[in-house]
């Protein structure tokens, strides 16, 4: 597989071009036999002017030439075009394969690493990242073949009619090189400033827009449109410099480079006028010597395209190159659906959260995990669901380390609802059966009630046909979070995590979630990450986690007698409610 670091960009593109091999072959081959005919007008031409000056013409030998300087032309644009489709087919399938791969891998790294990517990176990646390939992919290998094939071709040709004008019409060449060396000095570099910029305001643009309405209602506006706005003024600056630096060579360089004539046109006449070259020939020198730097002008204008390739590849690679949740392929032999942890210790980069806690969470009971607010509990149920690995200890589930389940008997095992339930724009419906895509209407609608969300989906203008972007901005956090229940019930899976949403915190809104989390205990291994506690006070066990450790266990009525932060917690709660009744009395 790919390893993005060590690999070039080519190495990687080459890669992603492996199934598409003969059509690139096939597209550098009509390239080229384009070129070769993009040569036969200017053969023709120059005969028909060497006949002209000879004066050894007849009109049916002129009208020869002409029709072949037509097909010659018919030729190169009929190859070329056909070149241009396999190329284009080629850069669709490699795009393809790499948001194929892209995806594919988003699958395999594990959960935590996507949920610390900024958002908005990733859809850069994939959606304009990968884009931007399409244009250079699909018009490189014709273009940049034709480009420098036919130069090279008229030189060939020229210096079969007269060696001397041939080699004055390169005379530009060296300081047209000497422009482009200058125009390529620490191209990388200040091309890559430009690439930054851009990808900076894509970010800053993601963010102000996707954190608009705390802008808005926290009235900070100015500072974070400030970040945005200095995100906007330092693409522009980064563009203007790179393109002030790069702009005079450029000019200079196609100043001088197509002054091929400089040299051609006195030398030419010096020979014509001493009787040392032919008319024609001069002629034809000439005309060659004109078409002979606008293609190599037009391939170098592949520079910047190059770099972009590069650097753009060079990301999809660096993705690519993620480390991933390795874990075998061969279904693990379960005893059970208990999960317990064993001295397990977890780190976010530097900072150790969890110090090495051990518990059990029984099958068909419930474990309610309680704790201040930063105390590693969500934490907990991510490493339930493998969305990151122990970094020692080891999470069990039926008796077996995590790390011997195949990633996919994991999703099969665990329904992880957490406070963020994402609703995707379908119908509610749909939304539901995400949990059992072959589930019928009535088993939704089964699920739907068990998890206490029937009747406000019910009253919603068309029931369960709504769709869930259109009800989605009028529905509560608990009710998204009830409709993930309902998706988790229908899920049926054996073990279920759900890190209650902490959105609402009224009586009646508990008493919902409460009758919607017995719909799911039912058989289940069920942990419910409490963040008010009135909602387990039934749990079969409590954990009490403080500062990544298990500072109390037991049931509700225990942890009242025997731990003071539980109790402490349980003060809060109360508090909290009376506060809350009285703001909704
Ligand atoms: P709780 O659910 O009890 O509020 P968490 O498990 O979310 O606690 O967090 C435990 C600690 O880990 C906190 O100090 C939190 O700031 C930190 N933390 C949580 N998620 C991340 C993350 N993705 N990267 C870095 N630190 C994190």
């Amino acid at each position: 597989m790919m390893t993005g670091k060590e690999n070039s960009a080519m190495t990687i593109l080459m890669d992603f071009a492996k199934p598409c091999k003969g059509k690139l072959i096939g597209s550098v081959v009509l390239a080229v036999l384009g070129a070769l005919c993009g040569m036969i007008p200017y053969i023709a031409v120059s005969r028909g002017i060497i006949m002209i000056c000879h004066e050894d013409y007849a009109f049916s030998k002129l009208a020869f030439l002409a029709l072949i300087a037509f097909a010659g032309y018919l030729g190169q644009v009929w190859f070329g075009t056909f070149s241009t489709m396999k190329s284009h087919e080629s850069a669709f399938i490699i795009l393809r394969n790499i948001r194929v791969a892209i995806t594919e891998k988003l699958s395999r790294v594990p959960m935590g690493t996507i949920l610390d990517t900024p958002s908005g990176k990733f859809k850069t990646i994939i959606v304009d990242t990968v884009e931007k390939l399409e244009l250079p992919l699909a018009h490189m290998v014709p273009e940049l073949t034709a480009n420098i094939l036919i130069p090279v071709l008229m030189l060939v040709y020229l210096f079969s009619l007269d060696w001397r004008l041939a080699l004055i019409s390169l005379v530009t060449i060296p300081v047209g090189a000497f422009c482009y060396m200058g125009m390529m000095k620490d191209y990388e570099k200040r091309y890559a400033r430009v690439l930054a910029a851009g990808k900076n305001m894509d970010a800053a643009t993601v963010e102000y827009i996707g954190g608009i309405e705390v802008v808005k209602t926290f009235n900070q506006g100015e500072r974070s449109y400030k970040k945005y706005a200095d995100a906007v003024a330092e693409n522009e600056t980064a563009k203007v410099t790179w393109f002030k630096q790069t702009n005079g060579y450029y000019v200079m360089g196609l100043s001088i480079l197509t002054a091929t004539l400089v040299g051609v046109l006195p030398l030419g006449s010096w020979l014509f006028i001493n009787g040392r070259v032919e008319a024609g020939t001069l002629i034809t020198c000439i005309i060659l010597a004109l078409g002979l730097v606008k293609p190599l002008i037009q391939a170098l204008q592949y520079t910047d395209s190059l770099a972009m390739v590069d650097s753009a590849v060079k990301e999809v690679g660096d993705l690519l190159d993620e480390p991933e949740l390795v874990r075998p392929t061969e279904r693990a032999v379960l005893a059970d659906a208990d999960v317990s942890f064993d001295r397990v210790t977890f780190r976010y980069k530097e900072t150790e959260v969890l110090h090495g806690i051990s518990f059990d969470c029984a099958k068909n009971g419930m474990t309610a995990i309680v704790g201040p607010s930063g105390s590693g509990k969500s934490t907990i149920a991510r490493l339930i669901a493998s969305f990151w690995e122990a970094e020692s200890g080891c999470v069990r589930i039926g008796g077996v380390d995590v790390r011997n389940i195949p990633l996919p008997q994991i999703m099969e095992l665990v329904s992880y609802v957490s406070q963020d339930n994402f609703l995707f724009h379908l119908s509610i419906r749909e939304n539901i059966r995400i949990g059992k895509p072959e589930a019928t209407d009535a088993e939704i609608e089964a699920a739907a009630k068990k998890a206490s969300c029937h009747d406000f989906i019910a009253a919603l203008p068309e029931g369960y046909d709504t769709l869930a972007g259109d009800a989605g901005s009028h529905l509560s956090g608990g009710e998204r979070q009830r409709i993930a229940i309902a998706r988790a019930i229908l899920k049926n899976s054996p073990i279920v995590v759900l890190d209650e949403a902490t959105a609402f915190t009224d009586p009646e809104n508990e008493a919902v979630i409460q009758a919607s989390i017995a719909g799911l205990v039912a058989g289940k291994t069920l942990i419910v990450i409490a963040h008010r506690l009135s909602t387990i006070t039934k749990a079969d066990k409590i954990l009490v986690v403080e500062k990544g450790n298990v500072a109390a266990e037991g049931t509700h009525e225990e942890l009242l007698e025997a731990s003071d932060l539980y109790k402490e917690l349980w003060k809060a709660h109360m508090q909290g409610r009376d506060t809350a009744e009285e703001v909704a009395g």
